[in-house]
């Protein structure tokens, strides 16, 4: 049925619901140091939906082959339209996703099936069919997620950035102003396990794979032993998953991709942008010369439908 009624009334959840997470959030500390994810980092959330502004001109982009961006959130003024737009204006295509967790936007089936029921009315009303994507932030997401309304994305991001600590609490690596590594060996042990959890899930993409948190980011080489990389790289080959390459981060390090591309990964780059600005993306276009990478490296996400 596209009486409109349905859809309006699913929106209304998913907007609701993202208020209830967003106010939550808003009691914590908001901080503006090396961004992660979080709607703490996004005051600018509450006009995810709907977005009245006309938007910023994009300027195209040279490539060296066709590229899917798959790391488009719709936040900071950033709204599927725009995301279409961009991908006519740009030549790059794109691919919009959310956050999902218990602490997120879609918390839930409602959340997620209102998130997905909109954004394909948004896209009809464009006459353009981009893929539909989720970031998943609980490790358990797969479980409390139908999978009816699962098979509805096109694809699922996981990044390793949220990791419980001894006692079981969700710590965002990010804030590092927020906690104190006592025994970084011991740390980096249960960093990697906790990589390779989330590498065993049903993902698509492993986004900003061997992040480090700034307390040990000086030292990547000693952390990120070629054995514990060998270790990633092998079983994202394994499981298909592509691993990221990020606009505006350091993460991986040229030499991972190296390994990566030897050893046959697929990759896939992203922005994960904070806003609607546009986002200087010389990162991707570094790698991919200086590692070699072709087309057939490059993930572009085919649409269910
Ligand atoms: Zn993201």
């Amino acid at each position: 049925m596209k009486n409109g009624f349905p859809a309006l009334k699913q929106s209304f959840v998913w907007a609701a619901s993202a208020l209830l997470a967003s106010s939550a959030l808003l009691a914590g500390t908001l901080s503006a140091q090396n961004a992660g994810d979080g709607p703490a980092m996004d005051p600018e959330q509450k006009y995810w939906h709907p977005v009245t502004q006309t938007g910023p001109q994009f300027t195209p982009v040279k490539t060296p082959f066709p590229l899917m961006d798959c790391h488009i959130h719709l936040r900071g003024g950033m709204t599927t339209g725009k995301a279409i737009a961009r991908q006519k204006l740009i030549g790059i295509e794109s691919a919009i996703l959310e956050n999902s967790g218990r602490e997120w936007p879609l918390c839930n089936d409602a959340a997620l099936q209102a998130f997905i029921s909109f954004n394909r009315l948004e896209m009809e009303k464009e006459n353009v069919r981009i893929p539909i994507g989720m970031q998943v932030n609980d490790r358990d997401w797969f479980t409390y997620f139908s999978p009816e309304v699962l098979k509805q994305l096109d694809f699922v991001l996981a990044d390793t950035m949220i990791m419980n600590d001894a006692k079981g609490r969700p710590v965002r690596l990010w804030q590092s102003e927020k906690f104190v590594i006592d025994d970084e060996e011991a740390w980096m042990e249960r960093y990697f396990a906790h990589t390779m959890q989330v590498l065993g899930e049903p993902i698509t993409i492993l986004a900003n794979p061997t992040y480090l948190p700034q307390q040990l980011a000086d030292r990547y080489e000693h952390f990120w032993t070629e054995e514990r990389m060998n270790a990633v790289i092998e079983l994202a080959v394994k499981k298909g998953v592509a691993l990221e390459i990020q606009a505006g981060s350091a993460f991986p390090s040229e030499k991972f991709i190296r390994m990566a591309k030897k050893a046959g990964a697929k990759f896939s780059v992203g922005t994960n942008n904070f806003g609607e600005e546009e986002i200087p993306m010389d990162r991707w276009f570094e790698m991919i010369e200086r590692c070699g990478l072709e087309e057939k490296d490059l993930l572009r996400i085919p649409v269910s439908r």
